[in-house]
């Protein structure tokens, strides 16, 4: 059985600098027609000469394979005449509060700054990402940033936002609210809950941010996304580290999943009985809400089994030495 999608879209992707960068591109590249790529780098994406930089050493890291960085600049306070400048090369705004996860320590730190920005985002029609938790104790970060999203949303209304990685049953809640709000979700977020990290031995490789909840907020996003939200979009937020920086004092946050995104999505949905709903979630809904025609490229899954490698040069990747039932057409990995 093959399954052939239409130009895939990973609405959420960190694709990190340099090294990392040409390791792990071609995987993205591999299996999506383009993506989201994430501006919070050593030295956030904060300008038009950075961003321009960081699109063309993407490109030449996927090699051969077409693949469309849809880029994002840091949020921070800019002009009408950068932002109008940045319009067409932008696909968003990525507004990190300060502090709050990787590399975010020039992130937002007084919301009640930020509105003279967001009205001109909104003026331009320029959406704007957010990766929505507060300082709070861990498990409530995302439910006590809630807030603002509903802030955003009504002071706002014309504005494109875009809740970041969604966890927990509560937001699920507030994208049904707002016409204005789309929300990504990882693939790991609709398999793993804190048990899976915490529960038992510590597993670094699916330690993250947000962190993962409760059976009850997966619950939630799992019948959210297995029932075809409209704007439920696929962003895996795959976030490689080196497994230096994962198995030390300090576990560095971030699950690297792009090696198995399609693949395991075709699982989980299949498991759910909904296949068919696959493809709106990987890619018709993010078109609809961004309103981007992405260029046409087929991808297409053969229900094979494959057994996910240990390591991926330094990173260990989500899912390692299990095995998979779906694998990319024509990739050549192992099977089983
Ligand atoms: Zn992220």
């Amino acid at each position: 059985m093959t399954l052939l999608l239409d130009s895939p879209l990973d609405m959420h992707l960190h694709l990190r600098e340099q090294e990392m960068l040409r390791l792990v591109a071609p995987f993205s590249a591999a299996q999506f027609a383009g993506g989201v790529i994430m501006p919070n780098l050593v030295q956030p994406v904060d300008s038009l000469p950075r961003l321009r930089d960081y699109r063309a050493a993407i490109i030449a890291a996927c090699g051969p394979e077409p693949f469309t960085p849809y880029m994002t600049l840091f949020f921070r306070d800019y002009s009408r005449a950068e932002l109008l400048a940045a319009r067409d090369e932008v696909i968003g705004l990525k507004l990190y509060p300060a502090g709050i996860t990787t590399q975010s320590e020039a992130g937002v730190a007084d919301f009640d700054r930020i509105g003279t920005t967001v009205a001109l985002l909104e003026e331009l029609d320029i959406p704007l990402l957010v990766h929505g938790e507060t300082a709070g104790f861990v498990m409530d970060r995302e439910r006590e940033f809630l807030a603002v999203y509903q802030w955003l949303a009504e002071t706002f209304p014309r504005l494109r936002i875009v809740m970041e990685h969604i966890t927990t049953a509560e937001a699920v809640a507030v994208l049904e609210r707002y016409d204005n709000i789309a929300a990504t979700v990882t693939l790991h977020h609709l398999m793993i809950t804190l048990d899976d990290v915490a529960g038992g031995l510590l597993q670094p490789d699916l330690f993250c941010k947000p962190i993962a909840k409760t059976p009850r907020d997966r619950e939630a996003l799992r019948q959210a996304v297995f029932r075809g939200h409209p704007r439920l979009l696929f962003g895996s937020d795959s976030a490689p580290h080196p497994r230096d920086k994962k198995e030390c004092c300090g576990c560095a946050a971030g699950v690297f999943s792009a090696p198995v995104a399609l693949p395991m999505l075709a699982q989980l949905f299949e498991e759910a009985d909904c296949l068919e709903r696959l493809s709106a979630f990987v890619s018709g809904n993010a078109r609809q809400f961004y309103r981007i025609t992405p260029p046409q490229k087929p991808v297409g899954l053969q229900r094979a089994a494959w057994r996910v490698p240990e390591l991926y040069g330094s990173v260990r990747a989500f899912l390692a030495g299990q095995e998979l039932r779906w694998s990319l057409a024509g990739s050549g990995e192992a099977k089983v």
